[in-house]
């Protein structure tokens, strides 16, 4: 297709908004009409959710027109594992006929995804993992663990990497999997965070059936497919452009605006310049986000992905500790209701400032570590000399682990 023009997108989203209205039907309705007009991800091709742009930079627009009309869906709360990272790895390494299976039911949020690739022995250094595949005819069948798995217990397809030939170096003997979450074998347990939610859990596998038409990518090159979704779940998680001051720094504001009155005059002007600073940086932060989004082509993306992930996860952490301190003693109250729920999704608002904070310390952590987003920028943007890797040539099997 041709590349259309911005005021063009939109009359195509305003027209999608006359055709099925928003208040009249629901989500699978409307995210199944969306996904039928080419506007669930423009970059995609037709029939497939898309409308087979160059690059990404319109559905900001479509987004953005969307939310104007009252459209109330957001693609991180309905499923964000599903459409961060699933969606890019179905279109690269799917046949046909799974892209048409899998994408609709994915971007309406009738089924759920999750990732299944940190284990308790391997999380930063996820190429050592141990869970294991072998091939039974026309079926592999897996054993292992996997562990932090976000909305398994809702999940409907897993992405899954496991090793397949143990005598090869890590990188080099895994395999990617779709699996269905719903197979004989699966076992999710939940576990609670520091908020009291449980939105991951532990999986585990007891001989596990999946059918050799589900492996994504070649069988031993697993690692390749297993990047393509970090790059992408870390644009996800890092690379948003909300509206300017929303986000964690609307909170902030609120908190600030709510309490700055009740501060001595000392204890105001320290937290002025903090205040000011967050909201440069979060603007700065959104801007650059933009930026790169509009300069991005289709396709993957690569390392730099990292640079938002990064600052994101850290000015969250900073903004939230900056809420809690401003409140004073308020800030130590939980709210109502620390209940040991499973939620259905991601939170993503409400009153959340408390909640916020706690749940933010999971930001550094989650997608890879800041420290890892540093090994990577350090390396694979600025060309600096790499990490110690002393297992990199070594089969798998002979590496010595717990
Ligand atoms: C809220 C949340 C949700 C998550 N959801 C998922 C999910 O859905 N699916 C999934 O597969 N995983 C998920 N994870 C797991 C996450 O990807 C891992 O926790 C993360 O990659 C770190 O691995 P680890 O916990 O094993 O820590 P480790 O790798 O053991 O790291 C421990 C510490 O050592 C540091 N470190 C390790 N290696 C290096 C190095 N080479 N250089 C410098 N420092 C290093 C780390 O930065 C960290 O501080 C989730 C985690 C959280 C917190």
């Amino acid at each position: 297709m041709a590349e259309i023009t911005e005021a063009e997108i939109k009359d195509l989203a305003k027209k999608l908004v006359e055709e099925v209205p928003p208040d009249k039907v629901d989500q699978f309705e409307f995210r199944g009409a969306q996904f039928d007009h080419g506007l669930a991800f423009v970059q995609f091709p037709e029939g497939l959710g898309g409308l087979g742009l160059e690059s990404r930079k319109l559905q900001t627009v479509v987004d953005a027109e969307l939310r104007g009309a009252g459209v109330p869906y957001h693609d991180l709360a309905i499923n964000p594992i599903g459409i961060g990272m699933g969606a890019p790895v179905v279109l690269t390494y799917a046949s046909d006929e799974q892209k048409e299976r899998l994408l609709r039911p994915m971007f309406t949020g009738e089924e759920i995804w999750c990732q299944l690739f940190s284990e308790p022995g391997a999380g930063s250094d996820v190429a050592g993992l141990s869970s294991r595949a072998v091939l039974d005819g026309d079926e592999w069948i897996v054993n292992g663990q996997k562990v932090w798995t976000t909305l398994a217990h809702v999940s409907k397809w897993g992405m899954l990497v496991a090793r397949t030939d143990p005598d090869q170096p890590k990188h080099k003997g895994m395999t990617y999997f779709l699996l269905d979450m719903e197979s004989p074998g699966v076992e999710v347990r939940p576990l609670h965070q520091i908020t009291g939610e449980a939105e991951f859990n532990e999986v585990f596998f007891n001989d596990v059936r999946i059918p050799n038409d589900r492996v994504f990518g070649d069988v031993g090159a697993g690692w390749s497919a297993a990047v393509t979704t970090l790059m992408n779940e870390r644009v996800a998680l890092g690379g948003g452009v909300p509206k300017k001051g929303v986000g964690p720094i609307r909170d902030l504001m609120q908190v600030w605006e709510e309490k700055k009155e009740t501060l001595d005059p000392v204890t105001r002007s320290v937290f002025r310049d903090k205040v000011s600073r967050f909201w440069m940086e979060a603007e700065a932060l959104r801007l650059t986000n933009w930026r790169a989004r509009e300069a991005s082509k289709s396709g993957n993306p690569g390392p730099e992905g990292s640079v938002g992930k990064l600052m994101s996860a850290e000015m969250n952490q900073r903004i939230y500790e900056t809420c809690v301190e401003i409140a004073g003693a308020e800030g130590l109250l939980y709210e109502a209701g620390y209940d040991r729920k499973r939620p259905e999704g991601l939170r993503t608002e409400g009153d959340l400032t408390r909640y916020s904070f706690l749940r933010s310390r999971a930001n550094t952590i989650e997608g890879g570590t800041s420290e890892i987003m540093r090994n990577i920028l350090g390396e694979r943007v600025l060309g600096l000399p790499g990490d110690v890797r002393v297992d990199k040539d070594v089969s798998w099997a002979d590496v010595p682990r717990n």
